[in-house]
């Protein structure tokens, strides 16, 4: 059975709060979602801002796209979330974010590299940059499930990034960690040269990463 959330429309809630809260996104940016027992998805509204949401802004659909419950229009980047729920079944919930220093990575199409060991850890290796496609666009989605291969994130070219994980707690915490590893590796490249974990490490690491995604 794939990977479920259990009351997902609180967690779904408090996380997108704990989201703004962290200055992981702006304003309305940002989405969040959570596959519920019954194999229904339930996202966060578009454009509504974090302060203000309640649970009845939440919005439930079909692993197709299709409105189950709600009167809002669900997030404009259903498409992404709904391939990554539907190409991982270890995965049960979809963060999408715009952090500043991995928005820099983002844009100058630079993985972010996996230098320090808890990063190996939680992610699974260096954060790949997926190809440009179009925001809300299907290709996004494609691109973004090639780039979330054996990874806990991917960087959406010229937009954000994308984090999967069993439930939102543990999607949040790897968006947060790619974004304090990106401002690290961001200043250590000022202060000199970026020097990678060795592959063995990153290898072992992988293995306690594939174990650990399975909540
Ligand atoms: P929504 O408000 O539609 O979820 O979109 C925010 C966003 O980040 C688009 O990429
Ligand atoms: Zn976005």
């Amino acid at each position: 059975m794939a990977q479920f959330v259990e009351n997902a429309p609180e967690v779904v809630l408090a996380t997108a709060k704990e989201m703004l809260k962290k200055g992981l996104v702006e304003g309305t940016a940002g989405n969040i979602s959570a596959r519920q027992e019954d194999g229904t998805i339930c996202i966060t509204p578009s454009s509504i801002d974090y302060e203000e949401m309640t649970l009845e802004d939440l919005v439930i659909i079909d692993i197709d796209g299709e409105l189950v419950s709600g009167t809002r229009a669900p997030s404009s980047e259903k498409l992404l979330h709904l391939a990554a729920l539907r190409a991982y079944d270890d995965v049960g919930s979809v963060i999408h974010s715009h952090p500043v220093y991995a928005t820099m990575f983002a844009v100058a199409h630079l993985p972010v590299p996996a230098c320090i060991d808890e990063f190996a850890i939680f992610i699974g290796g260096d954060v790949r940059v997926t190809e440009y496609a179009m925001s809300g666009s299907d290709e996004l989605g494609d691109q973004a499930v090639k780039a979330l291969k054996d990874r806990g994130a991917a960087l959406i070219a010229n937009h954000g990034m994308v984090a999967v994980g069993p439930n939102p707690k543990k999607a949040l915490h790897i968006t947060a960690l790619v974004e304090r590893s990106a401002q690290i590796i961001w200043g250590a490249g000022r202060l000199g040269e970026i020097h990678e974990l060795p592959e063995s490490v990153n290898t072992t690491f992988a293995s306690y990463y594939e174990y650990m995604r399975k909540g």
